[in-house]
């Protein structure tokens, strides 16, 4: 057992899903040819004055909105001064003292040693708006290159109170998260790509003690498996160095991800670093209670009470619920399929068992194998006893990429399921008269011996036999 806790906070820079950039009409479409979409502005020119883009203002409340978080009705945009190959102007714009929003809370699920999973609320200090940087590329040879594409890019940053005790909690703060954001219309969630970027500020303190620890803050950790092993690696480090009498530095540190090490970058900027001022080029930052308001009546249920009403309405299990919400468009997916076949555990069952295994997401968008409507179809093909549950997995396998129509499939596979009583009763027949050990086995209380004569029907008919009608037969005559 370790004498320390660890205590986490992290700072998230999400981009806004707009269509250009914050302060400009340049595009923000990702994987273009370098520097072929910018202008003046976001090139940091002499003269060229920022206009702020409103549906990234829109997109900025609707993240308040989802993480609780009060919007303030005049923010301000601030200067914050650094100097970085990647960021033209010498500044970045961003806000300061009065950020849009702040005072929100998140709630994720913890895991509990031996209890069931609990709740916890992790305090959002604050959510700001800010543009992004450029990128500076080391891959060409012994020179170093810019992209400013993603320069001036609208980009909120959401802070965490330091409520975090465990890498494992940093990791589902941040998966609920990046959830929330895709779901409502935010964010793209793409790690690899840079749009959900995540620091993570890392101290420990002596178990029992309230004072924090010193923090060093991890940058640009861009992967969920990076984000724990990073932490953790933070953690014992530290650790290491108080065991051995030595003092924590605030520090900011890099991940080195093949050598699985945090490192040193440099030591922690203050905020006076910055020289923070008002941005004298963009007048306060007005959102009337009237605009929050519309806001909110376009925000779609969040992904946590969805679960709860599928457990509650739909008779899902809290598992089931977790799985048919991973992607708004699987939730989609199942509820259509739903609408159009009544059955929402068997809708349910089918999507997690089956048409998931073939889904490719990315980002917002998602790719099906099949449509919702033939999903539905098919399972009102085995609700009518035309074939089984297990043929039906077959046919599905057979409709996958393509727009055919499951009773089609079932025709071409020759698999329509036999209900004809005097034909099942003739097979039934045949295999009670050929087997009279087991049938005399079976009158002597061995009822176990059904699934024998069961067994054999089946293979007599290929499968095509509806079973509830062959249990009948069979227990008729073996009675
Ligand atoms: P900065 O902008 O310099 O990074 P902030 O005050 O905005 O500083 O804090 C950044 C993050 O650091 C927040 O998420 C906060 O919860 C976290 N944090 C602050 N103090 C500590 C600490 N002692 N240990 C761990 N995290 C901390
Ligand atoms: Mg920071
Ligand atoms: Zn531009």
């Amino acid at each position: 057992m370790s004498r320390y806790e660890a205590v986490i906070g992290l700072e998230v820079h999400a981009q806004l899903l707009t269509k250009t950039k914050a302060f400009c009409s340049c595009s923000t479409a990702f994987g273009a040819p370098p520097n072929t979409q910018v202008c003046p502005t976001c090139l940091g020119l002499p003269g060229a004055l920022p206009v702020l883009n409103g549906k990234a203002v829109e997109l900025a409340v609707r993240a308040a909105l989802a993480l609780n978080c009060a919007v303030r009705n005049e923010s301000i945009f601030a200067r914050k001064n650094y100097f970085y190959p990647d960021l033209p102007k010498g500044y970045q714009i961003s806000q300061y003292d009065r950020p849009y929003s702040e005072h929100g809370y998140l709630d994720i699920t913890v895991e509990t040693k031996g209890s069931e999973p609990a709740t916890k609320r992790v305090g959002i200090t604050r959510a700001h708006m800010e543009e992004d940087a450029g990128k500076n590329m080391h891959e060409h040879g012994d020179v170093s290159v810019v992209d400013l594409n993603r320069s001036g890019t609208a980009l909120v940053e959401i802070v965490s109170e330091p409520d975090l005790r465990s890498a494992d909690e940093a990791a589902e703060y941040l998966k609920t998260l990046r959830e929330i954001l895709v779901f409502i219309g935010v964010n793209d969630g793409n790690l690899e790509e840079g749009s959900f970027r995540c620091d993570a500020n890392v101290s420990i303190r002596p178990l029992g003690q309230e004072k924090f620890g010193t923090r060093a803050e991890l940058k640009n950790i861009n992967s969920f498996k990076f984000v724990r092993e990073a932490i953790n690696y933070e953690i014992a480090r530290q650790e290491g160095v108080l065991e051995s009498g030595g003092k924590v530095i605030q520090e900011t540190r890099g991940w080195d991800e093949k050598a699985g090490k945090t490192f040193s970058m440099r030591s922690k900027e203050e905020a006076q670093d910055y020289r923070y001022f008002p941005e004298p080029d963009l007048p306060p930052l007005v959102i009337s209670d009237a605009f929050v308001e519309e806001v909110r009546t376009t925000m779609p249920e969040l992904p946590a009470a969805r679960r709860a009403r599928f457990v509650r309405d739909h008779g899902q299990t809290p598992y089931a619920a977790q799985v048919l919400t991973t992607h708004p468009e699987v939730t989609r997916f199942y509820e259509e399929a739903v609408a159009l076949h009544g059955d929402f555990v068997k809708v349910g069952n089918f999507v997690q068992a089956e048409v998931l295994r073939d889904v490719q997401t990315r980002g917002l968008t998602a790719t099906f194998s099949v449509s919702a409507s033939q999903v539905a179809e098919l399972l009102k093909l085995v609700d009518q006893g035309d074939i089984s549950g297990k043929q039906a997995k077959e046919v599905y396998a057979k409709m996958v990429g393509t727009s055919k129509a499951p009773a089609d499939i079932v025709k071409e596979l020759g698999m329509q399921q036999v209900t004809d009583s005097g034909a099942i009763d003739e097979v039934c027949k045949r295999v009670v008269d050929e087997s009279p050990k087991q049938a005399e086995a079976y009158k002597a209380g061995k009822v176990a011996m059904l699934g024998y004569f069961v067994g054999l029907v089946m293979k007599e008919t290929k499968g095509s036999a509806n079973p509830q009608m062959v249990n009948a037969a069979l227990k008729r005559l073996l009675s």
